[in-house]
């Protein structure tokens, strides 16, 4: 069956396809780590697809969100220049999309505290995202970061007016929560934000090696970036289950599926038809497919980042002309929430 999310993703792409004009697009990753293949299927392949049909883009590199679960933030430098390494080599057009940094752009902070203002503290407890965080945390507490990030992942979204937010769907309560502050801001000060709306792919939840979603910090990922030989042994080792005949059931065999997605995803192939052609190979021989799969698929990708890695100035250049940019729509937009909230705040 099919959720309201995914339901609504469909008609958003009709849309998309209908007038890509009315969409302008804020989404991000944290610069823990380089990027995956949950990352790549779940949400950087929509991102450059729509990029390529004249969706405006916005790539925020949330660095002060890395300490939502962990006391420092290592390599925080050699992160943000892997993440636009894999951004450009994935097909993200650098002269057209914004990619900045959260801690780069001061206006854009300060949307926080009017839209801490317009949730309750139940609602930022309740979220289950967040609450699957505090389990896998680093750190022995929980600090107040993990409890309003989501707050402040509204303000990235909406400072730009962003309303469309390409992402997995472990992003979905946040999303929600972007939309309330939306509508609460706008109620009570007048309309200044659109209420941005979720776009999931059709693999919004790629299970990592272990059988839980792929993570950069839970060492269960494939990276783009991998070697050829560094993923064949990484899908050699992943979990599967013990019945021997391989299928595409993705709620009775989690682990299968998404493998058997992952493999479709890259050769082009319906899941279901990869599942039959490998039927009684077993998960020996789906793991044989699957990483050649994801090998050949990966392997332009794989040389494009190769090179851009070798080029740091280049991407600092990209980052410093993002980062000036959002400075300048950021300081507009906060003008505009100045003026409504009247004249205390002006
Ligand atoms: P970390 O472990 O540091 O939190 P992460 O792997 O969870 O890293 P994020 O930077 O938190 O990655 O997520 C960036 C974006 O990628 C979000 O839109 C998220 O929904 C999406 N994403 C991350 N992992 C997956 C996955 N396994 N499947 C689909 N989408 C994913
Ligand atoms: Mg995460």
């Amino acid at each position: 069956e099919i959720s309201p999310a995914a339901r609504r993703s469909a008609e958003l792409e009709a849309e998309i396809t209908a007038d890509a004009s009315r969409f302008r697009i804020l989404t991000g990753d944290r610069p823990t780590g380089p990027l995956h293949l949950g990352h790549y299927f779940g949400t950087l392949h929509n991102r450059v697809r729509l990029q390529r049909r004249g969706v405006r883009l916005g790539l925020v590199i949330a660095d002060y969100q890395v300490l939502t679960d962990r006391d420092v933030a290592d390599d925080l430098d050699s992160h943000v220049l892997g993440l636009i390494a894999d951004y450009l080599a994935a097909g993200i057009d650098p002269d057209e999309a914004m990619i900045f940094t959260h801690s780069s752009v001061a206006a854009l902070n300060q949307l926080l505290l009017p839209f801490l203002s317009l949730v309750t503290v139940p609602e930022l407890q309740r979220n289950p995202t967040v609450k699957d965080e505090i389990a896998h945390s680093r750190q022995a507490g929980v600090s107040g970061l993990m409890f309003t990030y989501p707050a402040h992942q509204a303000a990235d979204i909406l400072f730009c007016k962003a309303n469309l937010v390409p992402v997995g769907s472990d992003q979905l309560p946040h999303l929600e929560l972007t939309r309330t502050i939306a509508r609460r801001f706008n109620d009570h000060y007048g309309r200044v934000f659109p209420e941005p709306e979720a776009l999931l792919s059709s693999a919004p939840l790629l299970l990592g090696t272990d059988g839980v979603k792929m993570s950069k910090s839970r060492g269960n990922a494939i990276m783009l970036g991998a070697t050829a030989s560094e993923t064949a042994r990484l899908i050699r080792g992943a979990k599967t289950d013990a019945q021997r005949h391989i299928t595409y059931e993705p709620q009775a065999r989690p682990e299968v599926a998404s493998l058997v997605l992952l493999g479709a995803l890259c050769s082009g192939q319906d899941p279901v038809e990869l599942a039959e052609g490998v039927g009684s190979g077993g998960a020996a021989a789906l793991k044989s497919v699957v990483t050649e799969a994801v090998n050949s698929h990966f392997a332009p990708l794989r040389a494009a980042r190769a090179e851009l890695a070798a080029d740091p100035g280049y991407l600092r250049g990209v980052l410093a002309r993002g980062n000036a940019r959002a400075q300048e729509r950021a300081e507009a937009t906060l003008a505009e929430v100045r003026e409504a909230m009247g004249t205390v705040y002006g």
